[in-house]
């Protein structure tokens, strides 16, 4: 890897190094959403970078900057998206720079409000991780048999709905519906009991296909812009009650949390890694070459009120046994179109051991086995007032590229 150093100080330990340059949107007081990339602990305001003639080689339309959402810059292209990056990366790197002229256009994250950075469109959820699908189907279904027959030929999703979308920091009410109580009757009507996390990694459509034209898995990369953290908040006993037959709906669509940060496919690239082997042999059509799985660490923690943080997984992108190609190939290839802003999440995403289960579902098996948090309270599920925060980086010969967080408190429902 080329040896990259940024005028800029940060500590070893940063998500947001000169190798990533991830693309947000942020706000200041007073001033309006725009454009901002992560460096340090820095964002640097893309509209006053544009307005200055950093781009103006690009050929790129300055107004793109200065939009709430990401959209627009996303669909000018990867050409000219990766030039603004790699531009970016020139000027904030090494000792000095031309952008050193305008400290006015560098603030501290932690005095600027972050967006949710895309306009999303749809919204699509995979089951992709075979440790999360296999330890869902022991639980709900026959151990002997966990996984359906269609699981190791089909990336398994649903569309899910993105108006409940949220942006990190953003809480949530506790939802309420029906839930079919043990050994009852007839379901009652009251919050849920059993509101819990998935972890995920979501990508964000980077360009648009046409209605009727598939996405091969050749070409599926250039499709894809960038990835985020993505909590896919589930309600396990609406669920429960309500997926036969036609699957998740109001179990999951009172919110889901995205990062604000989108890390772009080509700062992810020196982290490729094989993915599992896939047996039985896939359809042609989702046959791959190449590296296609990711090594991303991550983390998820719960905080209780006034308490502190307590990691109950350590997870990794890298266990996916559908990646992401697969998934758009998948996707489109009956001839279903994507347009930019469309969100893909990978589905939650487990390992083998106990120790990197993506949900409290299989991390208390069902309630089975709840967890000792620090303050000595147990879990089953997640708590009033408790915050769930997924952190993930990828980190490799001494190079770091990073998400931040995506963090959000469950409030009691009225
Ligand atoms: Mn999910």
């Amino acid at each position: 890897m080329r040896k990259l150093t940024s005028w800029i100080s940060y500590k070893e330990d940063c998500d947001f190094s000169i190798y990533n340059i991830p693309f947000g949107i942020f706000s200041t007081k007073n001033k309006s959403p725009r454009l901002g990339i992560a460096i340090g602990d820095k964002v640097l305001d893309l509209a006053g970078v544009a307005k200055q003639g950093f781009f103006d080689k690009i050929k790129i339309d300055k107004k793109v900057f200065s939009q709430n959402t990401l959209n627009d810059f996303i669909s000018t292209g990867k050409p000219k998206t990766k030039k603004v990056r790699l531009t970016l990366q020139k000027l904030l790197s090494g000792k000095s720079s031309a952008l050193q002229d305008f400290p006015k256009l560098f603030h501290n994250q932690s005095a600027v409000k972050m967006h949710l950075p895309v306009a999303i469109g749809d919204y699509t959820d995979f089951y992709s991780s075979i440790e999360h699908a296999t330890n869902v189907g022991m639980m709900f279904r026959d151990p002997a048999n966990a996984l359906l027959p269609n699981w190791r030929h089909i990336p398994v999703g649903y569309h899910g709905r993105s108006s409940s979308i949220i942006v990190s920091g953003e809480n949530i009410k506790r939802p309420k519906g029906q839930l079919m109580m043990k050994d009852a009757k007839r379901p009652v009507y009251k919050p849920s009991q059993r509101v819990d996390f998935e972890l995920e990694m979501g990508f964000i459509i980077g360009k648009d296909s046409a209605l009727g034209k598939p996405v091969s898995i050749e070409k599926a990369e250039d499709h894809i812009f960038g990835l985020a953290l993505f909590n896919d908040w589930s309600a396990r006993d609406i669920q429960k009650w309500e997926y036969v037959p036609l699957g998740p709906f109001l179990g999951k669509n009172f919110a889901s949390s995205l990062s604000p940060w989108i890390v772009t496919l080509e700062a992810l690239d020196p982290f490729r890694v094989q993915g599992p082997k896939q047996k039985p042999a896939v359809q042609p059509y989702l046959k791959y070459s190449g590296l296609q799985n990711y090594d991303i660490n991550l983390d998820v923690s719960i905080t209780p009120n006034k308490g502190s943080e307590n990691i109950v997984s350590h997870s990794n992108f890298k266990f996916m046994y559908w990646n992401m190609i697969q998934q758009l190939a998948h996707h489109t290839v009956n001839g279903c179109n994507v347009r930019v802003g469309d969100l893909m999440a990978s589905g939650t995403i487990s390992g083998k051991d106990v120790n990197s289960y993506g949900s409290m579902l299989e991390i208390a098996w069902a309630g089975s086995k709840p967890i000792t948090l620090n303050d000595g309270t147990q879990r089953k599920f997640i708590n009033d007032n408790d915050t769930v925060t997924m952190r993930g980086y990828a980190e490799k010969e001494g190079v770091r590229v990073g998400f931040g967080e995506v963090k959000a408190k469950i409030l009691p429902s009225d």
